[in-house]
């Protein structure tokens, strides 16, 4: 089953991206669809404004309603089931790994990537009510428009989608994969040589020794996590540790 993703946004050209690599593969293996629509096309002036000053005053422009409800009516149509609406923010929630899984089991997702100062409020309380909407932040930082965001998710959630990934395990092994390494950071990675500049790969990863390497790796990863991010271990499930983890 493929999954379809519709973007609306002023800068189709900023999808160019998505013909490459895993998800241009994806894309010609039919697994994803993904549709880039400009939304000036939805604009009724001669100089396809989506754009004015904000009420209230202040720097900055806002993006008009019209444009956006013209857009996205077009691209839902009559659909009996509508797509799930993403609106990039750094107001949004957190898109998270969980938040990727969320996605890749949904049949559709439909993208609003802003520019200037956010659409204005009217457009998420409006399709809030008619359809299933998240507002979501790729994280504390401000980007210039939402389409960076948008290559970041559709990415994060592409890889997700059965049979992009050419072994389904490099999903389980990754960082913040659920089961008994959720909320853990990967840890280091070694290929050949086994000696590089007088710096050897772990030697237990030479060993063969499959149970003393998934230790290993899970000690490694606590480690890391502990170093980077100590808040994540508080969100450990308490049940899926065992004595060892508690001594790293
Ligand atoms: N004034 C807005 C604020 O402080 O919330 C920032 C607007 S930003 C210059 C323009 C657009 O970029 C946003 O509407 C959103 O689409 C996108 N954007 C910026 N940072 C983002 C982030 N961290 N996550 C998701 N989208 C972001």
């Amino acid at each position: 089953m493929s999954m379809r993703v519709d973007i609306i946004s002023i800068f189709p050209e900023y999808f160019a991206p998505l013909s490459v690599s895993l998800i241009g593969k994806a894309r010609q293996k039919g697994l994803l669809d993904v549709r880039v629509h400009q939304l000036r096309d939805w604009t009724h002036d001669v100089h396809r404004t989506v754009d004015d000053t904000p009420y209230g005053g202040g720097p900055g422009m806002v993006m008009k309603p019209e444009p956006w409800s013209e857009a996205i009516d077009a691209v839902v149509g009559a659909a009996a089931s509508p797509p799930r609406l993403v609106v990039p923010t750094p107001s949004g929630r957190p898109f998270t790994q969980r938040v990727a899984l969320e996605y890749a089991g949904e049949p559709w997702l439909l993208f609003a990537p802003a520019r200037y100062e956010g659409i204005d409020a009217r457009v998420m309380a409006e399709y809030g009510s008619r359809l299933r909407l998240d507002e979501v932040s790729i994280g504390d930082y401000v980007l210039a428009g939402g389409e960076a965001a948008v290559l970041v998710m559709v990415e994060a959630v592409g890889r997700l989608l059965p049979g992009v990934l050419g072994n389904a395990r490099s999903v389980a092994d990754d960082s913040f994969a659920p089961g008994a390494m959720a909320a853990l950071l990967e840890g280091p990675v070694y290929t050949k040589p086994p000696v590089w500049r007088g710096r050897e790969v772990p030697p237990i990863l030479l060993s063969g020794n499959h149970g003393a390497i998934a230790r290993w790796r899970r000690d490694e990863a606590l480690r890391r996590t502990a170093a980077h991010r100590p808040e994540l271990l508080a969100l450990l499930d308490p049940d899926l540790l065992d004595k060892r983890d508690r001594a790293v």
